[in-house]
């Protein structure tokens, strides 16, 4: 229903002999946001969302105007869901079919499914497994008419010092519907990168210099300091923004951290801003900033680049991909930045760093080849060129039935 051929309001929609369970609502942030295709919510009989991020969750509360079917998802999704929408209800309301009453509805019915948890639906049974993206992340094992469906939502097979690399499940499957973000191309040997990232650090602050790291709220600006705490980086660290109420909520499920000792001491040693005097005094003496947004567009990070771009003893070191068009991927491609509605030359240091919390081509070719039961492949959530590709690559290796949907198809398993 969304999310094909593009990364943004992904939704499926599985229809069961008139069970209808939505997996994922998503909304894409632009000017306007924009939503899945249409389905009135008396026809919805549950929704599953696969992880908190907006692309995937953004879009449910409209469900809840006249309705309340019941709502599932682990626990953090749900917690971290409730900042990012209140967020986004602030920030582009008046673009919203809801309010904020309709998500407080949607959250009254809140299923919070831990992993493996089996549940009855109708004729459907579905169950959560752990996608290794984010804390909380999920994919959806679907049973239902004697057919098995798996929904990746967002994938990483790799472990990340916050997550545990999602598994194949070992079942066998009839369809998998599965990302693409990063079918194009495969990452930098993580550890390789956390080595360069924290040397690079260490070389700024030899030169007496600061370190800004943009970064996402959501697991991003959380792996960061969890980056450079494992490399026991001797800087004083602080962190900004919403990853500070994202921080209490992961140090509320250690369940869902991969290592939750070492992430609760990662979050004791980072000071947490909590104003204006504080932020003042944390770019004249602290060492390393983590900040939203990721992609310099807003947010306190906005603040720190001001203090800090026009010194070159200092560094903006970017950590996710940057959306042509945002400040961060001007400043990539120009070395120019918007301080206060002027362009100015940054001065300091810019480099970027290629985390992700996606699995690359290999990652994603080895977990479709790792699926059994020969599938059926639907593969969304990627630039259009990317579910392309990996659909061909699903045909013309594994000669498996695979397509890239348009918005609107159906397809029978
Ligand atoms: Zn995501
Ligand atoms: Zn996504």
């Amino acid at each position: 229903m969304g999310g094909t051929h593009e990364v943004g309001r992904n939704a499926v929609l599985v229809d069961s002999n008139g069970s209808n369970l939505l997996l994922d609502y998503g909304v894409k942030i632009g000017e306007k946001p924009q939503f899945p295709g249409h389905i009135r919510a008396k026809d919805v009989d549950g929704i599953v969302v696969s992880h908190a991020h907006l692309d995937h969750s953004g879009g449910v509360p409209q469900f809840y105007l006249r309705e309340a079917k019941p709502f599932f998802a682990t626990p953090v999704t749900m917690e971290v869901m409730r900042i990012l929408i209140r967020d986004m209800i602030k920030l582009s309301g008046y673009w919203l079919p809801f309010e904020y009453i309709e998500f407080e509805t949607m959250l009254k019915q809140r299923h919070d499914l831990a992993y493996g948890e089996p549940v009855k639906m109708k004729n459907l049974e579905f169950n959560l497994l752990d996608a290794g993206h984010i804390p909380g992340s999920a994919m959806v094992e679907i049973t239902t008419g004697g057919k098995r469906i798996l929904y990746t939502g967002d994938l990483n097979t790799d472990t990340t010092r916050l997550c545990q690399g999602a598994k194949v499940p070992r079942k066998r499957f009839d369809a998998i519907v599965i990302e693409s973000t990063y079918a194009n191309k495969d990452h930098e040997d993580r550890k390789k990168i956390e080595v360069e990232f924290v040397d690079a650090i260490k070389a700024v602050l030899h030169d007496e210099g600061k370190v800004l790291v943009p970064a996402f709220a959501v697991g991003r600006s959380q792996e960061m300091l969890s980056v450079m705490q494992a490399h026991k980086l001797k800087a004083n660290r602080v962190v900004d923004g919403m990853a500070r109420s994202v921080n209490r909520i992961y140090m509320d499920h250690p369940d869902f951290m991969r290592t939750p000792q070492a992430f609760a001491k990662t979050i004791n040693s980072t000071r947490e801003m909590t104003g204006w005097r504080d932020r003042r005094t944390a770019v004249r003496r602290s060492d390393v900033m983590v900040a939203p947004s990721g992609m310099l567009q807003g947010g306190t990070a906005m603040f720190y680049m001001e203090k800090l771009a026009l010194r070159e003893e200092n560094a903006v070191f970017l950590v996710s991909f940057q959306v042509p068009g945002t400040g961060g991927a001007k400043l990539m491609e120009t070395g120019f930045f918007t301080i206060k509605e002027m362009d100015v030359e940054v001065k300091a240091k810019v480099r970027h760093f290629d985390f992700s919390s996606h699995c690359g081509r290999s990652g994603l070719e080895a977990f479709i080849r790792g699926v059994k039961g020969k599938p059926d492949v639907y593969v969304v959530h990627g630039e259009p060129e990317n579910c392309e590709s990996l659909a061909q690559w699903a045909r013309d290796e594994l000669d498996l039935n695979a397509a890239a949907p348009n918005e609107g198809d159906e397809f029978k398993v």
